[in-house]
């Protein structure tokens, strides 16, 4: 294979070495059979244990039970499960918590739905910080927040206090990066292609109680979730190669020793980054104003001149290092080191933010 490049495009986005070979051979020849994973039926023996199995490790190294939690694999990208939290779940008001674009886009859909109550916000300082007070209501239908802001690089480092009102979390750019109790949540869906695997599916994972006991009934098929469920997500072709590669994600993951490890390699990796950055305050500003709100996955900061930020861009690619610019909304730059990226990366970017300091100083 040729040589990677140090990726941290912040997605789609890096993915393990063995899922991508395992991704090429299924391509071609899937389970010994002479057809590729994409030329089989989904209703083929071989496919449906490729989703069993999927199902079967997501439950695992998040610490949950089959009886509780039904894992789906949507279609539609975490944009849909906007509109589809809404849909099946908002009956009279709904809670929300906005800490940036995708949150915002989150509450857009809510309120085109329903009653949607944005309980904080951090729009008054651009969200570069968490809200640390969030007064939840205790009749809301759900509350819902966005644990990590991809574009922004600012993570909630604990789940949200919400009592017994159902608590629904996109996870989309922090997901299965870190332990956590997971069994708070009622809901909690990750488009695929940050952390998990290609763009093309989005992981559901949802508390069966609460679909059977309050899912609204009167909605389109494919957009109601008790469909899936009922159906362990084979309601109709599901996007099989996705979940393929997703699926030996997963396993990547038990094999590197499950979230214990892939968060104690995600402190590290930050740490590298974020301590780059406060060793040179005069020259690296860390774009996020609280430091217990850094996000681990998505480091963002800026340098002393948009002329200096492009000059770091274009210098790092010359070194094979990819994907450093800012979202275009915020600017600055943003290193992107989701779980597959190796800490090899990261410590080829320190050394460079390093040596990119000493010369442009
Ligand atoms: C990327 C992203 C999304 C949008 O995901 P799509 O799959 O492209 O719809 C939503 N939320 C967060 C936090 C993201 O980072």
């Amino acid at each position: 294979m040729a040589t990677r490049a140090h990726n941290f495009f912040a997605g789609p986005a890096v993915l393990p070495v063995p899922v991508i070979e395992a991704a090429r051979d299924a391509a071609y020849d899937f389970a010994g059979l002479g057809m590729s994973i994409m030329e089989i039926s989904h209703r083929s023996k071989e496919f449906d244990a490729v989703v069993q199995q999927a199902q079967a490790d997501t439950l695992g190294i998040m610490g949950l039970s089959a009886d509780d939690y039904a894992v789906l694999f949507l279609g539609g990208g975490a944009s849909t499960q906007f509109a589809m939290v809404a849909m099946n779940f908002l009956h009279n008001s709904a809670d929300y918590v906005n800490t940036g674009a995708w949150s915002q886009k989150a509450i857009k859909e809510a309120q085109l739905l329903g009653g949607c109550n944005v309980v904080a916000s951090s729009e008054d300082q651009n969200f570069n910080y968490i809200p640390k007070t969030l007064p939840f209501s205790t009749d809301a239908d759900y509350a819902h927040y966005t644990s990590n802001n991809t574009i922004f690089g600012t993570e909630f480092k604990s789940i949200p206090d919400t009592g017994d009102v159902p608590l629904v979390c996109d996870m989309s750019s922090d997901m299965l990066s870190r332990e956590m109790d997971y069994s708070r949540f009622s809901l909690i869906y990750a488009g695929a292609q940050k952390n998990l695997g290609p763009a093309g599916v989005t992981l559901v994972v949802i508390k069966r109680a609460w679909v059977e006991e309050k899912a609204k009934k009167d909605i389109p098929t494919m957009l109601k979730y008790a469909t899936h469920v009922k159906k362990d997500s084979m309601f109709n072709t599901p996007p099989v190669y996705p979940i393929f590669v997703l699926g030996q994600t997963l396993q990547w993951i038990r094999e590197e020793g499950g979230l214990g490890a892939i968060q104690e390699r995600n402190e590290k990796k930050a740490a590298l980054l974020y301590d780059v950055i406060d060793g040179h305050g005069d020259f690296y500003k860390g774009a996020v104003a609280d430091k217990e709100d850094r996000s681990l996955m998505n480091v963002t900061f800026r340098l002393p001149s948009e002329e200096l930020e492009a000059k770091f861009v274009a210098d790092a690619k010359a070194q094979n290092m990819h994907g450093l610019k800012g979202h275009r909304s915020v600017g600055g730059c943003r290193a992107s080191i989701y779980n597959a990226c190796p800490v090899e990366s990261v410590e080829a970017l320190a050394k460079f933010m390093e040596d990119f300091h000493a010369a442009n100083k």
